[in-house]
């Protein structure tokens, strides 16, 4: 190709993509919802949406009615920000000293985690925020002394939370911080109160409060049981095939040679690798999908590249774009990754595409 005819504000086609189904993303909101027993259901939107991309999520699902968004720190607060429009942002981390103008600017809510976040807060004049006292994670959140002591007296409270540690499993955690939880409900005055993410709504109605947390489930997470067969996948990896060769039987594929070819065989190389989140897990376990059949990864994942084994007689050649296998449960199960690493580690080379 002649470079000094290249368009250089035209971006080069990327070699992978990942397709974003909207309707998947509404139908999983709306089934959030439907569990969340008249609640109101938010959405956690912090690691950038999990990875989709949290300006795209937030308008979509505000779209669909969704009204309450969370984020982790100022920066995303302020990335959503422009889209937000009427809804309700709450920052999760809380407001340091120095986060303290940009609060004040956006109007969107901290999350109080500490009696020093409270004092900050307070002596900056106060306003709507939210709080998250702890009711057992041991990770954020004021303790339920520091709520007796009166830490939280004369705050203006929209929205009192906590977090349950282990909604995924049957535990009787849960129970037990649904229990201090009702305790804080009846000792903070707040206009709002919530307690259950993705695998919180799942237990039922007495841990639906005012309004849902999820995140996971959004994206095509089966937080539970429960949810099997409700949530849709959102996330769809697809990759261009660089190279197909032959390797002969005795050949070797990939770094220190892990995979060996019984037999004369075909393979694709494919551009993604673990710097885009396929992690090297999914080592011999992974498969790609082209045309209804499954190409198991072959060797090692590579930084870039990952190789597939094309079934006999199989036609696909450079530049075919194969789907990585990506439900979230099956691949949490063949990495070794949780759910959320998954999602979260999506890297930035991939083109996202909403459909
Ligand atoms: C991330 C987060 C959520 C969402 O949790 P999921 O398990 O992804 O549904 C809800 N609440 C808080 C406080 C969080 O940090």
């Amino acid at each position: 190709m002649n470079l000094l005819m290249h368009d250089r504000s035209q971006p080069p086609v990327a070699p992978l993509r990942l397709r974003l189904s909207r309707e998947a993303l509404i139908h999983n909101w709306r089934w959030l919802h439907g569990q969340s027993f008249g609640a109101a259901c938010g959405a956690a939107i912090k690691a950038d949406g999990y990875g989709h991309g949290a300006v795209a999520v937030a308008e979509i699902l505000a779209g669909a009615g969704c009204r309450d968004f969370f984020v982790a720190t100022w920066a995303e607060a302020l990335k959503v920000a422009p889209v937000m429009g009427g809804c309700s942002l709450s920052v999760l981390h809380g407001v340091r000293a120095a986060d303290l103008a940009v609060a004040r600017a956006l109007g969107a809510r901290p999350v109080l985690n500490s009696v020093a976040q409270v004092m900050l807060w307070k002596a900056a004049g106060g306003g709507a925020c939210d709080v998250m006292i702890d009711t057992g994670m041991n990770r954020l959140g004021l303790s339920m002394d520091d709520v007796a002591a009166g830490a939280l007296d004369g705050l203006d409270i929209d929205t009192a939370m906590s977090h349950l540690a282990s909604a995924d499993v049957d535990s009787a955690q849960n129970d037990a911080q649904l229990q201090r939880f009702i305790e804080i409900k009846s000792r903070v005055a707040a206009q709002r109160y919530s307690l259950a993410n993705s695998a919180g709504i799942c237990l039922g109605r007495d841990y639906c409060f005012d309004l849902t947390r999820p995140g996971l489930a959004l994206y095509g997470g089966v937080p539970r049981k429960e949810a099997e067969g409700h949530i849709r996948q959102v996330a769809f990896p697809e990759a261009e095939v660089l190279q197909v060769r032959n390797v002969r039987a005795g050949g070797h594929v990939g770094y220190n040679a892990t995979w060996t070819a019984t037999q004369d065989c075909r393979v694709a190389t494919i551009n993604l690798g673990y710097a885009d989140g396929y992690l090297r897990g999914f080592s011999g376990r992974g498969g790609a999908l082209f045309a209804g059949h499954r190409l198991p990864v072959i060797g090692r994942v590579s930084m870039d590249l990952v190789t597939l084994l094309i079934p006999d007689g199989y036609v696909i050649a450079a530049g075919d774009l194969v789907s990585i296998d990506y439900d979230l449960p099956t691949a949490s199960a063949e990495s070794g990754l949780s759910q959320y690493e998954l999602l979260t580690g999506l890297g930035q080379r991939y083109e996202r595409v909403w459909v």
